[in-house]
């Protein structure tokens, strides 16, 4: 089995043909079974004695108690806030973590996935202690991240928080997880045979920056989780530890290149948009990674019908002289509240709908037209593909499966608009066909 974090220093270490350092802090990383029970020797290595333990009531029973008589047994005196089952990651928590916060505690440990692990990484930077987090699913790719996705003012935001020291992925409880987590998982994997194609198509487009060496660490670990995809829902070790370390590798990819291409493309923002409408209208929303998965499926399939076009100039441009900046700049605030104030104060500022921006673009497209298109034959399999391996581990594949309140075509709208961000939306939205294609 390879050691993920040698591998992860070694490829920081090398020189890039890409031109940017690579060269990021690589977190701690312990993956194998009972992880856990070397906490006490990890937290000694920090220099601390008194951990300070942050769980919900759930991930608190899963592992968080555990944690707790392994640090007693060692002897390590443990604080300890747990929260009610359903925790936001929002201002209300981070008030209670670092109110409940013990200021003689010298280390962050948090237990939980996502949203523990977001508020940990807050508050381990609030106060300003070294922070390790248990897993206890595979589930989502921000355990390697420095960044929290935290819910402020009705926005969804991506805040700096800090880099977890250390990631511990005890094999024997990420096992345990329920398996939408499990599913989750792999959806966010499987996100990204889009963000590679989407980051090669940016590169050729708008001359984005682009590294061939990031972008094949991701297709090692993409291709990896595909290859033992049988096994997951049996909860074998291999599958399981394929889909973790696949989502720490895309957190430290996101490092590596400075930019979230590596592991995110419109499939994430039509996550983002679900999350957006969730929090304005509080619609249905699912774990961040279904989405992936079904959004995903949706966009293999878009990309399919991309594969039978050859953009017209002409249309293309009537189609941006025509476009109505004001029924878009209405409709956008009317489905995402302030998340869509949000989108179109970016707009303003990027000007992506001027027409003479456009044009520039289009030239670009046109020539490149098959170049595009050989990106995507490589990158993205076909959209059958994408669901043999979604129906193996039971995952949806529609938006009605999974019940989130806006249909394909809005969602797919409203994706090129969340962030300065090249997508496929924007490049159906460039071609003119954005509204024809679905
Ligand atoms: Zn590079
Ligand atoms: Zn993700």
């Amino acid at each position: 089995m390879m050691d993920i974090r040698e591998y992860l220093k070694e490829f920081a270490q090398q020189d890039c043909a890409c031109g940017k350092s690579h060269a990021v802090e690589i977190p701690r990383l312990v993956v194998e079974s009972g992880a856990i029970v070397k906490i006490p020797q990890f937290v000694g290595e920090f220099g601390a004695k008194k951990p300070f333990l942050l769980a919900d009531a759930v991930t608190y029973e899963v592992a968080g108690r555990r944690v707790c008589e392994i640090l007693a047994e060692a002897g390590i005196e443990c604080e300890k806030y747990v929260f009610p089952v359903g925790v936001e990651p929002d201002e209300v928590a981070i008030d209670s973590a670092t109110t409940h916060f013990d200021d003689t505690c010298d280390i962050v440990i948090g237990v939980g996935s996502g949203v523990i692990n977001d508020i940990g990484k807050m508050l381990a930077n609030a106060v300003g202690k070294p922070y390790f987090i248990v897993a206890t699913a595979p589930s989502m790719d921000g355990y390697a991240s420095a960044t929290s996705s935290m819910s402020i003012g009705g926005l969804k935001v991506s805040l700096d928080s800090k880099r977890a020291d250390l990631i511990i992925g005890d094999i024997d409880i990420l096992k345990q997880a329920p398996s939408t987590m499990l599913v989750a998982g792999l959806g966010d994997m499987l996100a990204k045979y889009v963000s590679i194609a989407e980051w090669r198509i940016a590169r050729e487009v708008t001359g984005e920056y682009y590294c061939e060496r990031v972008a094949d660490l991701i297709r090692g670990a993409l291709c990896r989780c595909v290859d033992n995809v049988d096994g997951l829902l049996n909860r074998e070790d291999d599958a399981v530890r394929s889909v973790f370390e696949g989502l720490v590798i895309g957190g430290v990819a996101m490092a590596f290149a400075g930019v979230s291409r590596p592991a995110s493309g419109v499939e994430h923002y039509f996550s983002h948009v679900w999350d957006m409408r969730g929090l304005a209208y509080g619609t249905q929303v699912q774990l961040h990674g279904i989405q992936c998965a079904v959004a995903t499926y949706i966009a293999s399939g878009l990309y399919e019908k991309v594969l039978g076009l050859i953009p017209g100039r002409d249309k293309a441009i009537r189609y941006a002289e025509n476009f109505d900046y004001p029924a878009w700049a209405d409709m956008v605030r009317s489905l995402l509240g302030a998340g869509g104030d949000a989108m179109v104060s970016l707009e303003e500022k990027e000007q992506k709908y001027n027409v003479a921006k456009h044009l520039e673009r289009l030239e670009v497209i046109c020539a490149k037209w098959d170049k595009i298109l050989k990106i995507i034959r490589e990158e993205i399999p076909s959209q059958r593909e994408i669901g043999a391996i979604l129906d193996k581990i039971g995952a949806p594949k529609s938006i009605e499966e999974i019940g989130v309140d806006l249909d394909m075509p809005t969602t797919l709208c409203l994706t090129k608009d969340i962030r300065d961000k090249y997508v496929l939306s924007r490049l159906l939205w460039d071609i003119g066909v954005i509204d024809e294609i679905v």
